[in-house]
């Protein structure tokens, strides 16, 4: 049997599926990672990129963290990938109950996931600062500079900088989903950026499944290891859905 259909087997012989995912999945939307050959990593800027997402950086150089942001972190016009499409699949089809994402890019939303863990935020959620206002992307995008509340509070997207934590309640809601799966699918993440790589160690149930481009840390443990592009792996072997 070849790895397609072996997930395929996992998948039909599973009801409670989580998926864990990161950057990769997003990479055939058009948005580069951060650690393949043609991620953000591999790029030359004035300051190295884990540095300009932190919140140190934020805070004592505000115009470039924003001016880096928009060019690198922020892709209005991607539209979600068959990754995205087959999870969204999947939990229409109830077998897929959570999907837990390091991503900020709202894609899985806008295929029609409904259940979204957002460990590291979004950069479709924005607030002010000093008087708490809700704003949408088009409040960092469409404005140059240091994007401003009319109260004159900075505006921060709500996303997860490097020194900041994450949100509690996401912890436990992604934690608690980990922890009751009978399959954990993990896709499209080098499992480096720490705390939300260690979630995956909460997995208690039966098939451990990796579809990644290249080695993770997590290789050993699982059952199937299916180094592919994840939007080609998850759209051949999702189930379809039943026309009635
Ligand atoms: P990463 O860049 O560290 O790793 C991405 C992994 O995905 C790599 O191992 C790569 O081999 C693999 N990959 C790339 N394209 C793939 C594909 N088509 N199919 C299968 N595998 C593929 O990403 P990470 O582990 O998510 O950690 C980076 C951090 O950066 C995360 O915290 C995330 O929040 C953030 N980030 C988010 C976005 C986004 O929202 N789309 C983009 C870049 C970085």
């Amino acid at each position: 049997m070849d790895k397609i259909q072996q997930l395929a087997e996992i998948i039909k012989a599973s009801d409670n599926i989580v998926f864990f995912g990161g950057a990769g999945v997003s990479t055939e939307s058009g948005i580069p990672d951060f650690r393949s050959a043609d991620g953000l990593y591999s790029q030359k800027y004035a300051y190295p990129p884990e540095q300009i997402v932190s919140h140190t950086f934020f805070k004592y150089h505000t115009e470039e963290f924003f001016a880096f942001y928009r060019e690198k972190m922020v892709y209005p016009k991607a539209k979600p990938s068959a990754a995205h499409i087959a999870l969204a699949r999947l939990e229409r089809q109830g077998k897929l109950k959570a999907v837990i994402t390091q991503n900020i890019d709202g894609l899985h939303q806008a295929a029609g996931s409904v259940n979204v863990l957002e460990l590291h935020g979004s950069v479709h959620r924005n607030f002010c600062m000093k008087c708490g206002k809700a704003f949408g992307l088009e409040s960092i995008t469409g404005v140059a500079g240091v994007p401003r509340c009319d109260c004159g509070g900075i505006i921060k997207p709500d996303v997860v900088l490097y020194e900041e934590s994450l949100d509690g309640d996401i912890i436990d809601a992604a934690v608690n989903a980990i922890s009751q799966a009978d399959t954990l699918i993990i896709g499209g993440t080098s499992l480096s950026v720490y705390p939300a790589a260690g979630f995956i160690n909460f997995f208690r149930g039966r098939h451990l499944v990796i579809i990644n481009a290249s080695p993770t840390p997590a290789d050993g443990k699982a059952e199937l290891v299916i180094n592919g592009k994840i939007g080609e792996v998850l759209a051949s072997s999702v189930p379809l859905d039943q026309v009635s």
